[in-house]
């Protein structure tokens, strides 16, 4: 099986590229993030706070994630219900991030997200998948862009969206999110050793999928 992976910090542009080019080489597209998110999202109904490690370690037991896809679009079920509307929230975003440094949460989804890969080609955006998920991967990039542009993007997204925000929260929230992403003990962001940094800030859509397929075409000739 072939397998692409992304990571990168928030709103470098890992989704929408990873999606474009999944539909160009015919790959599945996998969004880790949907993942962590969902059980973050079944953490704050439930009323566990991000604290409570030991807590969370259990209700892991009680949380089944899987995925499926709808005219191309991946959906997230989390116990069987859709909740591909509920977990964009900065609420969300916050939770996750505070909680996905745990092992227990960790372990659960590496090990879906590795069956994934053995099963079709996939290409697959998140924090760890280069040095942690697919240390095999065919291409490994590294999506990064200023937080600014990053900011700017993410707001953007989120008004399309009609989720009420601002501009100078979400750079702030984006900035304190890459912070404990990259800086926790379990699987922390950062560039793995082989994967190419393309910095997306000065770039179109278009010219990054086009650089990502070169890279991809390069190390798989
Ligand atoms: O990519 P997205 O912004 O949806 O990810 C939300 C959060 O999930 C990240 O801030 C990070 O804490 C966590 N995450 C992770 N490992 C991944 C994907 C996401 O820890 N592979």
């Amino acid at each position: 099986m072939r397998s692409i992976a992304i990571d990168g910090p928030a709103g470098a542009g890992k989704s929408t590229i990873a999606k474009k080019v999944a539909q160009r080489l015919g790959f599945i597209y996998v969004d880790t993030g949907a993942m962590y998110r969902s059980m973050a999202l079944y953490l704050i109904r439930n009323g566990i706070g991000s604290g409570e490690e030991e807590k969370i370690a259990r209700a892991c037991k009680q949380i089944h994630i899987s995925i499926e896809y709808q005219g191309g679009e991946q959906q997230i079920l989390l116990n069987g219900e859709n909740v591909n509307a509920y977990i964009r929230t900065e609420e969300v975003s916050r939770m996750t991030s505070d909680v996905s440094r745990y092992a227990a949460v960790r372990e659960q989804l590496v090990s879906l997200q590795r069956k994934l890969a053995e099963e079709k080609d996939v290409i697959m955006d998140g924090r760890d998948i280069g040095t942690c998920v697919l240390p095999g991967a065919d291409a490994k990039i590294y999506l990064t862009a200023s937080s600014g542009e990053r900011a700017r993007r993410r707001y953007q997204e989120q008004q399309q969206r009609g989720i009420p925000c601002s501009l100078e929260e979400i750079e702030k929230d984006i900035i304190a999110r890459d912070e404990q992403d990259m800086n926790r003990e379990v699987s922390p962001l950062r560039q793995a050793e082989d994967a190419v940094l393309v910095d997306t800030s000065y770039m179109g859509i278009d010219e990054v999928v086009e650089e990502i397929l070169r890279i991809y075409q390069e190390k798989t000739a």
